[in-house]
């Protein structure tokens, strides 16, 4: 049996290294807390929830929730710690921070096979013969960064500050969107735009540049934001005309049912290529959440949109993981190297946390020689692996949260809407991991 080191205690981490050592494998966990801290971690505690409290969705018609449930059935650590921590907050699932942290904490430190480790780890670790898993999270010290970006080739990893909104393509209004690209140049089917009259225009522009920003997080470098990439409120303060003649100008854009331009236009640009997502061009922001969906609501054909990801403003490194990365989180070139938690490419808590769960499935796999285990595309899990080793256009892959975009099709009409659609992938999924379960394999 080889030993197994993971390296990060935040959600990913502890998940992954629950997961070996439920495993029987001894694994050590190394953590840089307390003796230096992100800018946005505040306390000691592992597994520290660094800004909302809640995990988001607690339905399996839902697919956050389903990655939830999907988790627990694969006797998640860190799904334990939220039921046990759990605080009332509607369907979503939000927890006690500091007991959510605190138990966690526990379980690790007392865990007979894991050894934590506390300092910061500068480099990758060489080709030693051990299993390593790398899940030091969005805010990866700088030494290791460097380093990481080494191993993988010096393409290998992004670090962006602010991101623009990722939709749901099949909940655009095609009535109102056209497709087009501007000029005639290039694929018309790449682009959806939404155009605006001017009465719209100005409404929208009055809504964008009143609404409320998000609370920044200590010095993690968001302020450069502003010299490279800007949010889009903050463009549209400097002039109502501003945006007209950036992200929103309709110049060679004129809608084909009228054969006219309109008096702005946003362009919204295909993500996959099956056309699921689409991101919103130079909507990069750092409005609150229900501010993102309120304000971006008012754009015509974006009405009744479901938002797969909001637009963020932080520091985030993650791998430009498709060609890297396989399906399971290991580097192609080096099998016994794994990434796991919004490093790789996943967003958000429970996305995080899931890809340590399937990583340190993994490690603990190859550390006594079996092979790995592959979660099928049905489930969410699985899904968020796959999209990660593939997911997005080549050149433009973007960080993503759990989402029905990316799990396999039903290849059936569902009806009942969107629920009852959720309903079924949660059927299909569950029943793929309640297989998976009775084999043993997790
Ligand atoms: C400012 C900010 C706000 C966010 N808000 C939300 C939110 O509200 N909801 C949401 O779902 N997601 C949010 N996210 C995304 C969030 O980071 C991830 O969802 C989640 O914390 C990532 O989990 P992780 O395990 O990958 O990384 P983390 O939870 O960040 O864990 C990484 C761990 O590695 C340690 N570490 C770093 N470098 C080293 C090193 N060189 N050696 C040893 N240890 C190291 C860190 O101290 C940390 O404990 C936010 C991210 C940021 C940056």
């Amino acid at each position: 049996m080889r030993p197994v080191r993971v390296i990060g205690a935040g959600l990913a981490g502890c998940e992954a290294a629950w997961q070996v050592a439920r495993r029987g494998v001894r694994v050590e966990l190394y953590e840089m807390k307390p003796g230096m801290r992100t800018p946005a971690h505040k306390t000691d505690g592992m597994a520290e929830l660094v800004c909302s409290n809640s995990l988001r969705s607690n339905e399996v018609s839902n697919a956050v929730g389903l990655l939830k449930e999907e988790m627990r059935r694969a006797s998640s650590l860190i799904m334990e710690a939220a039921d046990k921590t759990r605080v009332p907050a509607g369907s979503a699932l939000a927890v006690d921070r500091n007991e959510f942290s605190k138990y966690i904490t526990g379980k690790i430190r007392s865990n007979g096979n894991i050894s934590v480790i506390e300092r910061e780890v500068t480099e990758v670790p060489d080709d030693d013969g051990a299993v390593t898993v790398i899940a030091t999270g969005p805010l990866t010290s700088d030494a290791l960064s460097r380093s990481i970006e080494k191993t993988l080739g010096r393409s290998g990893l992004h670090f962006f500050d602010a991101a623009a909104p990722i939709v749901d393509g099949g909940t655009v209004d095609y009535d109102r969107a056209y497709f087009a690209s501007r000029y005639g140049r290039g694929e018309a089917s790449d682009y959806l735009n939404c155009p605006m009259t001017k009465e719209e225009y100005d409404a929208f522009y009055d809504a964008l540049v009143s609404a409320r920003v998000a609370e920044l997080h200590g010095d993690d470098g968001s302020l450069n934001v502003f010299e490279g990439c800007m949010p889009v409120e903050v463009m549209a303060a400097r002039g109502r005309d501003t945006l007209r003649f950036g992200p929103m100008k309709p110049v060679g854009l004129p809608d084909p049912r009228t054969g006219r331009e309109a008096y702005a236009v946003v362009q919204l640009r295909r993500e996959d290529t099956a056309g699921s997502m689409f991101n919103l061009v130079g909507f990069q922001t750092h409005l609150a959440f229900p501010e993102q969906r309120r304000v971006f609501g008012m754009i015509p054909g974006l009405e009744n949109a479901e938002f797969l990801r909001y637009g963020v403003m932080h520091r985030n490194t993650y791998i430009d993981s498709p060609g890297l990365l396989t399906r399971t989180y290991s580097v192609i070139t080096r099998p016994d190297l794994y990434f796991a938690g919004q490093m790789t490419g996943v967003e958000g808590y429970v996305e995080s946390a899931a890809s340590g769960l399937y990583a340190g499935i993994n490690a603990a796999r190859r550390a006594v020689g079996e092979d790995e285990l592959i979660l099928p595309d049905a489930t969410m899990t699985g899904a968020m692996g796959a999209y990660v080793a593939g997911g997005g256009l080549s050149g433009n892959f973007q960080p993503m949260n759990a989402n029905f975009g990316i799990i396999a099709p039903l290849g059936k009409k569902v009806r009942g809407g969107k629920r009852a659609r959720g309903e079924e992938y949660a059927r299909r999924a569950l029943e793929e991991m309640d297989k998976i379960k009775e084999e043993g394999l997790i």
